[in-house]
């Protein structure tokens, strides 16, 4: 990796440019380096970052559609856990940037390997780990985190898998330990029937999470203390107000809300299943959507002939991912000119090894399942 000395110009030098400046860097650099450069704009991302995009998706998807490109360099405008699945699931050759180092994930933040080995070890002293648990992470979380769950016979899921990989662990495994996010897991446990008194909440800043250790010993799932920032804002009354006020809307939410956002709306899925699902429906349909704004806004823009609101009249925008600007961009890329990598992102071999082994595990058993 560069070191300042080396740069070019500093981040600061492209903070003072103005916004045309910065189109004319971004778009001269991308031209000098050409298909050596793959540029990723998650669907989070905003709108000036992502339309220097050559590829949007959500997080799995754009790492394994770079990986299967032949950039050198994966530039990934998303969130640090985001670029570490693309250094994971890349080519050995391949290297990643992520524009600013300080676009992080609060849900992933909220776990940590120091707190889930701790968890993992206090459940194994009150034999809660003579039972057979499996952890499993969704994809927003640490490598590290996923490295554990490949060393535990567990797994990594998505947003869209989540469903088939709890029907497999759940009949394979007497329980379920699942990072980070407790809605995700809360809303896909309860899809298979398991009581709200069989889901345990494991808050990381307790003994025994807070629970007892007969409360751990019943439970069939147990929900780390996570959430997104994001999705969290919506509310049940948000679904309430928006029936009132716009006669025949169809509330349509991302499974990272809560249970009760979940329940009241009429249908909860993946990012890829809420922009599908509005690309299918008719003409005229009305829709009130629970996730990031930027991509809510975007729907809206395409789909002209559709109506589509944001469930709650806020802004619900991922601050993190938002913190990637134009600036950001354009720095990395004319370093990248200049032959300098900066803000490379890089999961070393053996976290690599066994975050692989979960998501290889993931990727076979839905394969399995379709
Ligand atoms: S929307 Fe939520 S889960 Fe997604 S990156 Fe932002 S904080 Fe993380």
């Amino acid at each position: 990796m560069s070191t300042v000395a080396e740069q070019a110009r500093t981040l600061d030098d492209f903070v003072a440019m103005s916004d045309a400046e910065i189109e004319e860097t971004i778009e001269s650099a991308r031209e000098v380096l050409g298909r050596r450069v793959v540029i990723l704009g998650h669907h989070y991302q905003r709108d000036d970052i992502v339309r220097h995009a050559d590829l949007t998706g959500d997080s799995y998807q754009l790492s394994v559609m770079a990986s299967r490109t032949d950039a050198d360099f994966i530039v990934f405008c998303g969130v640090h856990f985001m670029a570490e699945s693309a250094d994971i699931l890349g080519k050995p050759s391949q290297r990643v940037i992520l524009p600013d180092m300080g676009a992080g994930c609060s849900m992933a933040d909220m776990a940590s390997i120091d707190q889930v080995e701790d968890a993992w070890e206090q459940l194994g002293e009150i034999g809660v780990l003579d039972q057979r648990v499996a952890p499993i992470t969704y994809m927003n979380s640490t490598a590290a985190i996923k490295a554990f769950c490949g060393r535990n016979e567990g797994v990594v899921c998505t947003s869209s898998n989540a469903i088939p990989l709890f029907d497999i662990y759940l009949q394979e495994f007497d329980k379920m330990f699942f990072f980070p996010d407790q809605h995700l897991g809360r809303n896909t446990g309860a899809n298979f029937g398991i009581p709200l008194d069989k889901m345990a909440l494991w808050n990381p800043h307790e003994e025994l999470g807070g629970n007892t250790a007969d409360e751990l010993r019943e439970a069939k799932l147990i929900l780390w203390r996570g959430h997104c920032s994001v999705h969290g804002r919506f509310k049940d009354w948000h679904v309430d107000k928006v029936r009132d006020e716009i006669p025949g809307v169809k509330v349509l939410v991302h499974p990272e809300c809560t249970r009760e956002v979940v329940e009241k709306s009429d249908l909860n899925g993946s990012t890829s299943f809420i922009i599908r699902t509005v690309e299918e429906s008719p003409a005229g349909s009305k829709w009130a959507i629970g996730t990031e704004v930027n991509l809510v806004t975007r729907l809206a823009q395409r789909f002209p002939d559709k109506e589509i609101h944001l469930l709650a009249p806020d802004l619900c925008m991922c601050a993190t991912m938002y913190r990637i600007a134009p600036q950001n961009l354009a720095w990395a890329l004319d370093n990248l000119v200049d032959g300098n990598v900066v803000n490379e992102i890089v999961v070393d071999g053996e976290t690599k090894h066994y975050a692989k082994v979960a998501l290889d595990r993931m990727i076979s058993m839905t394969e399995k399942k379709n």
